[in-house]
């Protein structure tokens, strides 16, 4: 997609101010229900006969034009929010999956996903084979019969692998199974996984597009490219006994998985998005082309300090020069590589506590993607439930800090990590 076009989309698409009585903000419609014209039109909503609002929990104005404008940002037929972006994953995955189904994901995915996938799931019967994403044939060969699912981050958090989405979706395609990308590090301004051949396309809309760090909400973008008739998803192609016998492939064609979100996953399950959030989201969504340029300029800049300072073992970016991913980054993220830098610091476990500990603008805590500067040591936090093996295929070093570069003065985001490295005396 052109920067222009998106752009543009980030700031309209989606709201028809002729249909919000001339409003140029997109309203907040803080409403549960809506009034149906009669019995009638009523009984017509809930066959699908006619589309409208029956219930917040299924969809809202609000929603409704943040869900379009996600959708014309990522390039899908259709987008669904929730209320977080663990949400969107569960919610996404439990529509999909039934128990006896099966997994292939990176190894490499953000902490909650991971317990999700590695816990949670198999209780309920489904269960995850974890491969290392660097080689994407790993995908292909970690595939079984009852295989029904390829799960990856196009940049993971907090490896900062930058995965080969060609190759990945190649794997997907030949093994009949969605190729479902969490898009959140790197946002639809610098990356739109739908062009390398993802099907479902996750957000947390907690992070870079509501950018300030106010509102928790969760999306999924839907391709409309997968064929949900290729006889591994019966769910889609015979009648539904969640929703009166209704045939989603065939009465809804490319949007079949969206409406399946909106009519079973968010009916039953309930993650529904406030429309108070929503608002809060749009307003960060029309501003995100802009702050993502910054919060990667500033990123860059700051990870060439930290290579040039003797107190830092290693420096992980991958718009860096040398980086394991530099080259997989020019081809998937020519724009900029998003706001995340992680680092080792000489003296391990406790240096890099100390070092956390001593920031003063950089905030001590468990969010990504805020305009403010942010700072977390992931082994004694979001990563310290899992195994020392696990942690060190998430990327996960006991040495490692995490940095979510804001949009501050970069001179004053330098002098606050060189105090910090004198206050917690590490020696070069
Ligand atoms: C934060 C995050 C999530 C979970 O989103 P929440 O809005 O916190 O529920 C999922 N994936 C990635 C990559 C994230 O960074």
């Amino acid at each position: 997609m052109s920067d222009q076009k998106l752009a543009t989309n980030a700031l309209h698409a989606g709201h028809d101010t002729t249909q919000t009585g001339g409003t140029r903000a997109v309203p907040i419609y803080q409403t549960s229900s809506y009034v149906f014209n009669n019995t009638e039109h009523a009984a017509n909503l809930f066959s699908l006969a006619e589309l409208g609002f029956i219930y917040t929990r299924l969809n809202n104005p609000t929603n409704q034009i943040l869900q379009d404008r996600l959708a014309a940002v990522e390039g899908g037929v259709g987008a669904v929010v929730f209320s977080s972006g663990a949400a969107a994953i569960s919610t996404g995955l439990l529509t999909l999956l039934k128990s006896g189904d099966h997994i292939v994901a990176s190894s490499s995915l953000y902490g909650g996903t991971f317990n999700l996938l590695n816990v949670t799931l198999p209780r309920l019967g489904i269960h995850t084979t974890f491969v290392d994403a660097s080689n994407p044939e790993n995908f292909g060969k970690a595939v079984k019969e009852n295989t029904r699912a390829i799960f990856v981050e196009s940049l993971g958090n907090p490896k900062l692998d930058v995965l080969d989405l060609k190759a990945i979706s190649k794997e997907a395609k030949a093994a009949g199974v969605p190729f479902i990308v969490d898009n959140t590090v790197a946002t639809p301004v610098l990356l739109n996984p739908i062009e390398h051949g993802a099907n479902l396309v996750i957000h947390s809309l907690t992070k870079y597009i509501g950018g300030q760090g106010t509102s928790l909400g969760g999306a999924i973008i839907d391709a409309g490219t997968f064929d949900w008739a290729n006889g591994k998803f019966p769910e889609f192609t015979e009648p539904s006994a969640g929703y009166h016998g209704l045939v989603y492939h065939k009465a809804l064609g490319a949007a079949a998985f969206t409406f399946k979100l909106i009519l079973e996953g968010l009916r039953d399950f309930g993650g529904a998005l406030s429309p108070f959030n929503a608002f809060q989201i749009i307003q960060g969504l029309e501003t995100l082309p802009v702050r993502i340029k910054q919060h990667s300029a500033n990123a860059l800049e700051l990870a060439e300090w930290l290579q040039s300072r003797d107190e830092v073992a290693w420096v992980k970016y991958p718009g860096l020069k040398g980086d394991e991913y530099y080259n997989l980054a020019q081809e998937y993220l020519p724009k900029g590589q998003s706001g995340l830098v992680t680092f080792g610091i000489k003296g391990g476990f406790e240096a890099a506590k100390n070092v956390t500990d001593a920031t003063k603008i950089f905030s001590l805590l468990a969010n990504i993607g805020d305009t403010k500067s942010l700072i977390i040591h992931p082994a004694s936090t979001t990563h310290q439930q899992l195994t020392e093996e696990q942690q060190l295929s998430a990327g996960v070093g006991k040495d490692l800090i995490r940095l979510s570069v804001g949009l501050e003065d970069i001179n004053d985001l330098k002098a606050d990590l060189e105090q910090a490295f004198a206050a917690a005396n590490i020696k070069a």
